[in-house]
Order: structure tokens, then sequence, then C-alpha cells
């Protein structure tokens, strides 16, 4: 069955979930779109109320992976979501939300594997592409690149699948102790941890330059321009609200604000998405750090490239926005020349305007999107004030989204609810910058630094460099 098409592809040919998840961008440079969005009614949203977040996470995946069976997608909700997995969801509480102010609520994202909302969908979308590639006696290598939380998201749950090797280059600059860690405890079977000594954005380029040679075209890809992790990402939404409705006493059918800490837009996607399927979310809020490109796109309708600085939310330092793509689809109207001619513009010149495409300045102000941005002492506050109300300590990125709920939290008879993407132990700096103290580690994170600080070959910062070491280590 095949139901998704490329964002660049006039012709609209159609790919199934299941080839599109082993892809990952389309072959003419676009990204994957769902022919039409699946619905969920109030009844739908009613029925989930009751449910475990697992069962929620399997019966939404199967709207979107229709050539997956029910039966596989059960599985793989079952041993992601688990508790060996989750092991601090207090009830089996995945995706819990939390009263911090107010109207202000907190959704906490993070409490996976490797303590980043990046595990939610990493974890499901590994077993479904080694289900797939053992189901069709093939393998597939995996490249990407990591400013920080995707490459231990990636390869904590890629580890010791027989069908997958995974490739992933990450700067020496940028990266925190405790992420540099975490990944290098994972090296090892089909694992490979690459360091140049540069950039992200650098790692990024270098990525993207190798999948365009025909000679790896074959490369898969785990970022989020691999439709797989939005589809996964979805569910939360539906799990946040329906607990934010229950909190705030309100009904099914009332609306809840989102604000989501945003860098390469996958996160703040889904929650459009699940907007578009018909979950009463009125607005959505992109918080962006210092790297402002998104808070911009909102508020002036102009789409244009930074050189990214390092903050202390560094899993949000960004140059550009990939999945931007997938709503600008949209936006056209499912005009594939037009998106194309925008992302062309975009690419030679680092800037493209909506009012040059026929879009509204204030489009995406009209579609219920709103923005802000925050500073690094802004983030400090946010983390004290969040600690001096609720007794919650958030992480830096959780603090850029927090910092602009404050902002944008007028209407006091919606409740907004804040995306917490870490968790604080990730960033021990900055929380003992704010607070003076750093919280006590869990047991699984004890003393990690120690145990990772091997695990990583560096590697000359050139494109070349990177393609030998893949032929020389890519399994056939
Ligand atoms: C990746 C990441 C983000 C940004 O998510 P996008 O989907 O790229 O917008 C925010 N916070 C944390 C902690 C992250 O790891």
């Amino acid at each position: 069955m095949s139901e998704l098409i490329s964002t660049r592809d006039p012709s609209q040919s159609t790919v199934s979930y299941t080839d599109v998840i082993l892809q990952g961008q389309a072959p003419d440079g676009g990204l994957y779109v769902p022919v039409s969005y699946p619905c969920l009614r109030k009844e739908d949203l009613e029925k989930l109320a009751g449910w475990s977040y697992g069962q929620q996470f399997a019966d939404i995946k199967s709207l979107f992976a229709r050539d997956l069976p029910l039966s596989v997608i059960g599985d793989i909700a079952y041993d992601t979501y688990s508790r060996e997995n989750f092991p601090e969801a207090l009830m089996g509480n995945i995706t819990p939300v939390s009263h911090l102010a107010g109207g202000l609520y907190v959704q906490n994202l993070s409490l996976g594997p490797t303590a980043a909302f990046k595990d939610m969908a990493l974890q499901p979308l590994a077993r479904e592409m080694n289900h797939v590639l053992s189901r069709r006696g093939e393998r597939l290598n995996l490249l990407g690149a990591t400013s920080g939380d995707t490459g231990s998201a990636a390869e904590a749950p890629i580890r010791g699948l027989g069908a997958l090797s995974l490739f992933m280059l990450s700067p020496l600059e940028g990266m925190s102790r405790f992420q540099r860690a975490q990944m290098g405890i994972l090296t090892g079977e089909n694992i490979h941890n690459i360091s140049l000594n540069t950039r992200f954005d650098t790692c990024q380029d270098i990525v993207k330059q190798i999948m365009q040679d025909p000679e790896f075209r074959d490369l898969g890809a785990v970022n989020s321009i691999n439709w797989g992790r939005i589809a996964s990402q979805v569910p939360y939404y539906v799990s946040g609200y329906l607990q934010t409705i229950d909190m705030a006493d309100m009904r099914i059918g009332d609306p809840v604000d989102f604000v989501v800490p945003t860098g390469n837009f996958g996160n703040a996607l889904a929650g459009y998405i699940a907007r578009q399927m018909g979950v009463p979310i009125r607005q959505l809020i992109l918080a962006t750090n210092e790297n402002d490109v998104l808070h911009y796109l909102v508020q002036r309708g102009v789409y244009m490239e930074r050189s990214a600085q390092i903050t202390s939310s560094p899993s949000m330092d960004i140059s550009k926005a990939s999945n931007f793509e997938r709503l600008l689809y949209d936006l056209l109207e499912g005009d594939a020349k037009e998106v194309s001619a925008f992302m062309r513009e975009f690419q030679h010149t680092g800037r493209a305007c909506f009012a040059d495409f026929g879009i509204s300045p204030t489009a995406l102000k009209d579609k219920g999107f709103d923005s802000g941005s925050s500073s690094h002492s802004d983030r400090i506050k946010a983390i004290q004030w969040v600690y001096n109300h609720s007794g919650i300590i958030i992480d830096p990125h959780t603090a850029d989204a927090v910092t602009v709920a404050r902002q944008k939290h007028t209407d006091t008879d919606v409740p907004m609810v804040a995306m917490s993407t870490a968790l604080p132990v990730k960033f021990e700096e900055t929380i003992h910058e704010a607070l003076g103290f750093v919280p006590k580690r869990e047991t699984r994170f004890e003393r990690l630094e120690e145990k990772g600080s091997a695990g990583f070959v560096e590697l000359e910062v050139s494109t070349d460099a990177v393609k030998n070491y893949l032929r020389a280590h890519r399994e056939q």
C-alpha cells in the first residue's frame, strides 16, 4: 500500500511507509510527506483517554504505517515503551504532564534510555527498520551527524540489531562530556562513532555530500528528515493533550496550547500534524534559543540561514530547520514545483521570502503558530523560576520553552504545555550555574563520564576521509 510522496515530485508517485523509512530523503532531494493526514475524531480521543502510552502509540502509529501489520506495531510499542527503557516512569506514565503554576504545565518526554525526547521516536524507528530488513533479507548502513542527543538516542536501540550498521559523526566542539560518554559506551558491534575536529554544521554538510554521491546511494538516515521519526512523535501530543484536559478539569474538545523547544522543526511538525488530524491544539508556539531561524520565519515570513552559534541549549543550535520543507509543502498547497523553487532559492542565496512565492508573510501566524526566543540568562532564570514554583528541575532546552511560555501565556482559560525534551543530568554545568547545586544522579547515570571517554575514531575533517572509512567498514 503506497501513500507517501516527495515534497519536490510534481508527478506525485507514491511510496510505502516501509520503503520511506529505509530511504530517508527522497531521491529528488525532497522530503516524504503523507498524501493526506489521517483523522482523529472526538470519539477516537475519548477512546484513547484511558489507554497506556504504548497502546495510544500503536493505535495512532497504525494510521501512518499502513504496510506494517498491527501486531508488529503493537509488539514494537510494547518493547519500546517498557519499564526497562523508562525506569523512572511513575505508574507506567511514559510522557507525564506536571502542573507548574497558573495555567502552565510541562510534559516530560525525556524519561527514555538516553534522557532525551529523541528516544521517543528513534527507539521504535530502529525496531521498525530492523523488522522490515530482516523480512526482506537485507541489511542497511546508516549515516548520521549529531550535535549531542541524536547520537546516543539512535545508537542505543540500533546496537546489536542484525540488519543495521550505524556511522555517527560528531563534532569535538559543542557536545557535553556526558553526551560524549553516552555515545562512547555504545561503540562496538554495529556502532561506529566518528569524531571530527569541527562544528556540527560541518559534520552535517559532510553527511549531505556523501548521501549525494551515487556510490553511497544506499545509505539510510536517522535524522528527522526520516518520516518515521515524525510519525512516531504525533502520539505524545495526544497523550499530552488528554492528560492536560484531565488535570485542568476540562473536556475533550477544549483547546490547549503547546510550546515546543525547536531546532530542526521535527517535534513541532509532529504537533502541527496532530492538530491537522483533529487534536484540539489551539496555538503551537516555537521556542528557539539564540539560533532563531524559526522565530524569524514565523514573525517575518522569511526563511534565512545563519551560521549557528554554540549555546547552553546545544541540541537546538542549528543554522536551518530541515523539516520546515514539509510545512512549506502545505503552505504551497502541495505544489511540488513551487516547493522546489523555494528551496532552490534558499539553497543558493541562504534566504527565501514567503511573499515572493505568493504566501502571506503572516501565513504561519494565521495557521496558529507563534514563536519566541531566549538567551542564556533567560534560561537560567527559567530554571530558577520553575524550581522555586514547583520543585521541578528542568534542563536548558526545556528552559527555552518555559521562557517563551511565560511570555505568551496571557489567556488563562487555555492551558499551556511546555515540552520537556531532555533531563537536567545531561547539562549539569548549566543547572549548577542556575541553582548552585546539581541533583543526585539516577544510578544508571552515575559516573558515566568515566566509563565512556574512549570509543571514538578521530578522522580528518574531509568528506573523502569519511568516505574511505565507510568503504572499509560498511556491511555489504
Ligand atoms: C533535538 C532536540 C530538540 C529539537 O528538536 P527538533 O525536533 O529538532 O526541533 C530540542 N531539545 C532537545 C533536548 C533535543 O535533543
